[in-house]
């Protein structure tokens, strides 16, 4: 067996990992990074990248495809198309090609900055050496400090198991056709996001969700306007309700809501019911860490239960999200190259690339209110935005929630077409800790959909302007 010492080993090459690796090496470290399938992860391979990419298409083809079903054969804004069509071989090839170039980025990245990567599987001997099988030969590691970066997978459910025609997200990214008849069971981020294209692309899809509402981890305000589109878009859904069983033979899911029983023709059904840490198959019972509900027990240097083993990204837990595990993995990186640094950070923004897109940072009303921090929460609708109003997509509004007394900003939300890109300004206000009054001191250019954060800040000072 061949034989490597390293300063830092890191398990994983996911948005955790390959940044705490790019990161390592640019501060001098000796770093080993191992990744069993491709550089990315789930991120870059089988979730975020791929499914904004198909999330785009569908919007395009939509689009298109309400152009040419106009009454009069021509659309408000005067375009008129005969008949849209799509390619989804090519549409797939096409997002192929993006992940493609991504992951020779990532692999590009890591050698830039010296780090080894290593293609093969990584199991625990100690908290020190783990061995790693490539192509059938083991190497064995010892590391001074180990990473543990496995991620998360989709959650089965026992009822539903996954086969050919129920099957999980990764499988919806690469679906060859277009499913006439898609059941989405789950109404959260992946649920919503992945049901929304298939209905833009043409799908009848029905979302069956076991909570009393869609996306449940926000609040129903700011899901309000996802929920018209989705009516707006002939999605049918299902709230209170089980999926219990799909029968091959005639494609029919069956479902129960207060022991009502009802069948829905499916030909295939997505579950999209939560990921899980990957806690098995590396050897997390030869190192027995501290679990909590099933995830990594990690301190404010994401170190484990176990000295020199840090843990980062999907595995410790929700958020479940690729920035946050980016921002562990650089955190790790600079804490083992003796920076003085710890988990502060005052916010981890979250966007749910829905139709319109749902973007959040802080504390939401409720969450202040809890906090006892006598919130003033003060909206700006989309209606008096003339961006919005020129893009043709009035739906939604900006929500700051700030402190009565200090005006402090504890929380800034908003839903509408292409809020995503407000995450930056949400998060850096918050970050820096702004007043109301800062932001509605600062100019924003208009038009844009900015301006309605400026004005939502303006309005909770009693000052707006277009409102
Ligand atoms: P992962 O990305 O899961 O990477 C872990 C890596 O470890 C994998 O490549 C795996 O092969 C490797 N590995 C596991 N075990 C071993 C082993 N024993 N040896 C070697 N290698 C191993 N997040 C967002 O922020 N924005 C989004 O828009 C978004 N969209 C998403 C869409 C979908 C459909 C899905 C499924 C997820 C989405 N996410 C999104 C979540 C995001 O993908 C995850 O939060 C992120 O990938 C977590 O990064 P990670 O590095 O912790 O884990
Ligand atoms: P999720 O937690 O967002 O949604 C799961 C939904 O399934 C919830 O609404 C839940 O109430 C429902 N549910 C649970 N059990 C059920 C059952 N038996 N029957 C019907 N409904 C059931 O999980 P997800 O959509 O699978 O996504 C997993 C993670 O991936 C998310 O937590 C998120 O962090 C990450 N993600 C993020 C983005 C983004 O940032 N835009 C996009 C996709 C995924």
């Amino acid at each position: 067996m061949k034989v490597l010492q390293t300063q830092l080993l890191i398990i994983g090459a996911g948005p955790a990992g390959y940044v705490c690796g790019i990161r390592a090496g640019q501060l001098g470290l000796s770093t080993v990074v191992v990744e069993q399938r491709k550089p990315g992860g789930t991120c870059l391979n089988v979730g975020c990248i791929p499914s904004k990419a198909l999330i785009h298409a569908a919007n395009e083809f939509h689009t298109v495809r309400e152009f040419s079903h106009q009454g009069d054969g021509v659309s408000a804004s005067g375009i008129s198309v005969q008949e849209a069509r799509i390619d989804l071989a090519k549409t797939m090839q096409w997002k192929d090609g993006i992940v493609g170039q991504l992951n020779a980025g990532v692999s590009g990245l890591l050698k830039k900055s010296g780090v080894q990567l290593m293609q093969g599987d990584a199991r625990f001997e100690d908290g020190k050496t783990v061995v790693v099988t490539e192509n059938g030969v083991e190497t064995r590691i010892h590391a001074d400090n180990i990473v543990i970066a496995t991620g998360s997978e989709p959650v089965e459910l026992s009822d539903l198991p996954f086969n050919d025609s129920v099957v999980s997200s990764t499988d919806a990214l690469s679906f060859n056709e277009i499913p006439a008849q898609l059941a989405v069971v789950g109404g959260g981020y992946i649920g919503l996001e992945l049901g929304t294209s298939f209905a833009k692309l043409g799908s009848k899809v029905t979302v069956v969700e076991s909570e009393d509402r869609l996306l449940p981890q926000y609040d129903a305000e700011l899901t309000a306007p996802v929920l018209d589109r989705l009516q707006l878009l002939g999605v049918s859904v299902l709230t209170h309700t089980q999926a219990i069983a799909f029968s091959e033979s005639d494609h029919m899911l069956t479902v129960k809501e207060s022991d009502q029983e009802r069948k829905i023709p499916a030909d295939k059904v997505l579950v999209t019911v939560g990921r899980r840490a990957r806690l098995t198959g590396w050897g997390l019972t030869e190192l027995s860490l501290t679990t909590k509900d099933g995830f990594v027990d990690i301190d404010e240097h994401c170190q484990t239960s176990m000295r020199g083993v840090f843990a980062i990204g999907d595995i410790t837990g929700e958020p479940m999200l690729a920035h946050r595990a980016m921002a562990q993995g650089e955190l790790v990186a600079r804490h083992l190259a003796g920076q003085n640094v710890s988990w502060d950070k005052q916010c981890i923004p979250a966007v749910c690339f829905t139709d319109p897109e749902i973007v959040t940072a802080g504390l939401s009303p409720d969450q202040a209110t809890e906090q006892q921090l006598a919130p003033k929460v003060t909206t700006f609708p989309f209606t008096a935005n003339g961006r919005a109003l020129s893009l043709q997509r009035d739906d939604g509004f900006v929500r700051v929630v700030s402190q009565q007394e200090t005006n402090v900003v504890l929380g800034l939300q908003a839903v509408g077409a292409g809020v995503s890109e407000l995450s930056a300004a949400f998060s850096l206000a918050i970050e820096m800790g702004a007043l109301v009054d800062d932001i509605a001191a600062t100019i924003h250019a208009h038009p844009t959909l900015s301006e309605g954060l400026q004005e939502a800040c303006l309005k909770a000072l009693g000052t707006a302007l277009h409102n």
